[in-house]
């Protein structure tokens, strides 16, 4: 018996299009355990899946997200700050020290900047 395999092209046509590079994300019904897979292909794949942790049942969520285009960092040292606070300021205006005391603030408290990667 010879066997066939679907090509490439006709995963992309028949099945899905857009999956390589997106995140699938299964919870556990049982633990709560949180598991993400990542695309690195077309195609489809499980909507349960058993939990590595306790056995039970984990459910797709269904909806494929992006990979993260966007993160939370600590800027390094107070310069970072100031340009940030520029950058703010060409961007929507405002007052340059107002927004950079803000930023001091927040930075002091333990607080993350936002970041386009
Ligand atoms: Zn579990």
């Amino acid at each position: 018996m010879r066997y066939t395999l679907l090509s490439k092209a006709e995963v992309e046509t028949k099945v899905f299009k857009e999956r390589a590079g997106m995140i699938n994300v299964y919870s556990c019904a049982g633990c709560g355990r949180i598991v993400v897979y990542l695309y690195v292909s077309n195609g489809i794949t499980p909507g349960v899946i058993t939990c590595d942790k306790c056995n039970q049942d984990a459910y797709s969520q269904l909806t494929s997200v992006r990979q993260p285009s966007r993160i939370w960092y600590r800027p390094e040292k107070l310069e970072d700050l100031e340009n940030l606070a520029e950058n703010c300021v060409n961007e929507i205006g405002g007052n340059y020290e107002i927004i950079l005391n803000q930023y001091i603030m927040h930075y002091n408290k333990g607080g993350l900047f936002a970041k386009i990667i």
